[in-house]
């Protein structure tokens, strides 16, 4: 059996990431999402367990002491990290994990290289349109929206070193692309046990 893909996406907030996440993950067989665990409130209509594990700042920091995750950050003022064991045993089921993490978090698993995680960023189509896109969303105060648009042009930087660069304009488009990176990325030779789905030939 051959271990599960690690699919890490970044974005700066508006780019529709979410959306896009839950459409790939509705119909893809195969595919996890790694559950966060997350020091921030949540937003209306968010479960526990579901969307992030919510636990208090102690936990958090109780938990990265103990090196429970995979990578955490800071992100607008709240603790996000990725849960190690839940992501190790999913991926030896050779199931495919999603995390949907910030570029900081994004780099730590890089630096894990016995990872193999394919690294996917999603791309508003301009500055002005994700502006738009905050206030639309209307969850968030304008100080915060604010300090949103001031990291995601700092986000937006590092979309350079990411393996796979997708621009959400139009989404049935950009899930069309994200499916064939998938895909793609499923039918590399090295991650086929053996490097071929045959038997090996005896000489
Ligand atoms: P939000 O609070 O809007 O759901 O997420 C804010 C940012 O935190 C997003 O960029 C999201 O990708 C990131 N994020 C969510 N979970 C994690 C995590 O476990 N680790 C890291 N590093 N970032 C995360």
């Amino acid at each position: 059996m051959s271990r599960g893909c690690l699919f890490v996406i970044s974005a700066p907030s508006g780019a529709g990431k979410t959306t896009l996440l839950k459409k790939i993950l509705a119909d893809t067989p195969g595919i996890s999402f790694s559950v966060s665990h997350t020091t921030r409130a949540p937003r209306p209509g968010e479960r526990h367990g579901v969307d992030y594990r919510f636990i208090k700042r102690d936990d958090f920091l109780r938990l990265r002491d103990d090196g429970a995750f995979l990578e955490w950050a800071e992100v607008h003022g709240n603790f996000y990290g990725t849960s190690r064991l839940a992501v190790e045993q999913t991926l030896q089921q050779s199931e495919d994990v999603l995390l949907d993490i910030d570029v900081q978090g994004a780099r730590q698993v890089r630096e894990q290289n016995e990872l193999s995680a394919v690294f996917l960023f999603i791309a508003p189509p301009s500055g002005a349109i994700l502006e738009q896109r905050l206030r639309d969303r209307n969850s968030d105060k304008p100080q915060v929206i604010a300090q949103r648009l001031a990291n995601a042009e700092r986000e937006m930087a590092e979309a350079a070193w990411y393996d796979f660069l997708v621009v959400n304009d139009v989404l049935a488009e950009a899930l069309a692309l994200l499916r064939a990176i998938i895909t793609a990325e499923r039918c590399r030779r090295r991650r086929q046990p053996n490097g071929t789905p045959w038997p090996p030939y005896a000489p």
